[in-house]
């Protein structure tokens, strides 16, 4: 159905997007590149509402009203892959498989365009900026460009997935994202008069203890939550007692009520511990994207249709990573594959020697192709 003469040059366009990296909200000639090529297609550009970067096309006219994500921006790695074609941005690297996602809409998007006629509905093509720092999702949101879209679909590469496998599941599949940052206040004193002061190092050793309990004693079972402390620093030198002490960390749930419920009893017991350890709490709570959740009823309606063309159809394990393409979820259905794009026991997203396999891309076109005709095809009926 898909030339090799088309993935080849689709090949040659993700070369040179790996090529030339952009980080978050500054991917201006990524947009500029992205914007060209879907120019040339004659397919029509969307006013940008002040989104600075990224951009949102649209092929078909009327309802119904779907789209179809991918995001183009990169992360602040060294590349280590020793690729022909690895990144010439010193410190820049398409570590999380952008490249990929960007390629593939640009050639699903030439597909879609030539069978028009067929498409009955519009397909909106977002090519969103800042997915890494959390933010893009909500400005081309925010910009008004999808306030009519019904459905959303989108993908990400999993390089430990064997190439070309698609992974649908339903439910929370990628984690909410919180970020914590606590400082324990106590009072300094001499090494050797400790009941002069309030040791913040000993209440901070208590706090991390005590949320362990979260996970193990609070979380059912059968849900799953991590939270890990990551970063702990205080004191200086090896006779005094200091004045405070720090800690942050993460927590990552798949659904609202696990997301409230940690967030409570983390709270709870870092400010009940203090109180026992006569120190004071100061929690700094960073909410990042929910968790990303694939509606039941349209998923089990693109897990068959997906299977229908393509045999390494799988359920996957969700992901305890965050993805901001929750946010289109919070405003209509929608559904979230992963793409496998290397190997079992391959290097994971966000190392400097991650690498998406080529043959990757012609499955990833097709399944923007096929998802947006079955989804148009299951909001017409
Ligand atoms: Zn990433
Ligand atoms: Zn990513």
């Amino acid at each position: 159905m898909i030339s090799k003469e088309f993935i080849k040059a689709l090949t040659e366009i993700r070369h040179h997007i790996h090529q030339n990296p952009e980080l978050s909200e500054l991917e201006f000639n990524t947009t500029a590149f992205l914007k060209e090529k879907i120019e040339a297609e004659g397919i029509e550009i969307l006013p940008s509402n002040g989104l600075k970067t990224g951009f949102v096309a649209k092929i078909g006219s009327g309802k119904p009203v779907i789209a179809l994500r991918a995001d183009i921006d990169a992360l602040p790695i060294l590349e280590k892959t020793g690729l022909s074609y690895a990144s010439q941005n010193d410190g820049i690297m398409h570590a999380c498989g952008h490249d990929l996602h960007m390629t593939s809409l640009l050639g699903a998007a030439k597909l879609l365009k030539l069978r028009e006629n067929e498409i009955k509905g519009t397909i909106k093509l977002i090519f969103q900026p800042a997915e890494e720092i959390g933010t893009g999702a909500r400005d081309v949101i925010a910009a008004g460009l999808v306030d009519d879209v019904q459905a959303f679909f989108g993908f990400h590469n999993i390089p430990t997935l064997p190439a070309g496998t698609i992974g649908l599941r339903d439910k929370g599949v990628m984690a909410a994202v919180e970020q914590f940052d606590v400082k324990i206040i106590g009072q300094g004193s001499h090494a050797a008069y400790p009941q002069e002061g309030r040791d913040p190092i000993v209440a901070t050793a208590a706090i991390i203890q005590n949320l362990q309990q979260v996970v193990a004693r609070n979380v059912p079972p059968l849900e799953a939550a991590v939270l890990s402390v990551t970063h702990i620093e205080s004191g200086n030198t090896w006779n005094v007692l200091p004045d405070s002490a720090r800690f942050e960390g993460t927590i990552r749930t798949f659904d609202e009520k696990m997301r409230q419920m940690t967030k409570d009893r983390f709270i709870e017991i870092v400010n009940a511990t203090a109180i026992a350890y006569g120190v004071k709490a100061e929690i700094k709570w960073i909410m990042g994207s929910s968790a990303t959740y694939n509606d039941p009823k349209l998923t089990a309606y693109l897990f068959e249709q997906t299977k229908a063309w393509h045999n390494a159809t799988l359920v996957p394990e969700p992901s305890s990573a965050g993805e901001d393409f929750a946010s289109y979820g919070d405003l209509a259905p929608s559904v979230f594959a992963f793409i496998g794009s290397n190997a079992v026991g391959a290097s994971g997203l966000h190392f400097a020697d991650m690498i998406v396999k080529d043959e990757t891309i012609s499955v990833a076109v097709e399944y923007y192709v096929e998802t947006a005709f079955s989804m148009l095809t299951y909001l017409n009926e």
